[in-house]
């Protein structure tokens, strides 16, 4: 792997965002890697703060919404955007586990698959009420569609750069990038991981925007 980039959505993350930063600098060391954090449309400090972060360090960039377009907008324009050979989507909020990136990485390098994607084995933490509606939209989403979402699967993977563009290709205007993944196809492997609490902030989905 030559260069490895990670795209990180923040809307209202100021007090993780830095957080977010050290830990992937700790756990990355020996890789070359670029942060591109896409702020979409923050009201609170987010941007500052991740310019600030871009300026005293090479490995970070930043793209930044006129106001906020919604996690799907973002994940468009930041794999439009990433330059590396292997790019990584992940939460700001350190609830991807960034401790499963190497793991992700050298699967990948070892031939093993072309996506290395988390899924979640316990939604510990989540309301009752959100963890019921979410079972149900998986059963008829699989029972209507000819792809199957993987029980738990989420956002946060490594991918070969060849799997970025057969995404981005697809045109969608409404998209929703977690059907997207499984469409395009690909060998994909999958990691296992307990549910982790944000580090800081709240959730920006209400129920009802879910
Ligand atoms: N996010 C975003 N735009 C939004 C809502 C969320 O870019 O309108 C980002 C957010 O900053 C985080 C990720 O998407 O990095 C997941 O959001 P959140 O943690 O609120 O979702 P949850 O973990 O509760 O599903
Ligand atoms: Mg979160």
């Amino acid at each position: 792997m030559d260069l490895l980039s990670i795209v990180v959505p923040c809307y209202n993350e100021e007090e993780s965002v830095e957080l977010f930063l050290s830990e992937i600098q700790s756990i990355l060391s020996d890789y070359n890697f670029e942060v591109i954090f896409v702020n979409d449309g923050s009201s609170d400090d987010t941007l500052n703060v991740i310019k600030d972060l871009a300026d005293s360090n090479s490995n970070v960039k930043y793209l930044s919404f006129s106001r906020n377009f919604g996690k799907e907008s973002v994940i468009y324009a930041g794999l439009s955007n990433a330059n590396g050979d292997l790019v990584c989507l992940m939460d700001a909020d350190l609830q991807h586990p960034p401790r499963l990136i190497p793991e992700m990485i050298e699967s990948i390098c070892a031939g093993e698959a072309d996506v290395v994607a988390a899924r979640r084995t316990s939604r510990k933490g989540e309301s009752m009420l959100k963890s019921i509606f979410s079972r149900m939209f998986y059963k008829v989403f699989n029972r209507v569609s000819q792809i199957t979402l993987v029980e738990g699967a989420t956002d946060f993977r490594v991918m070969k750069k060849v799997v970025v563009d057969a995404v981005l290709e697809l045109l969608e205007y409404n998209r929703f990038s977690k059907g997207l993944f499984q469409w395009v196809g690909f060998e994909t492997k999958w990691i296992p991981y307990e549910n982790v609490e944000r580090v800081a902030g709240e959730s920006g989905w209400s129920f009802s925007s879910l």
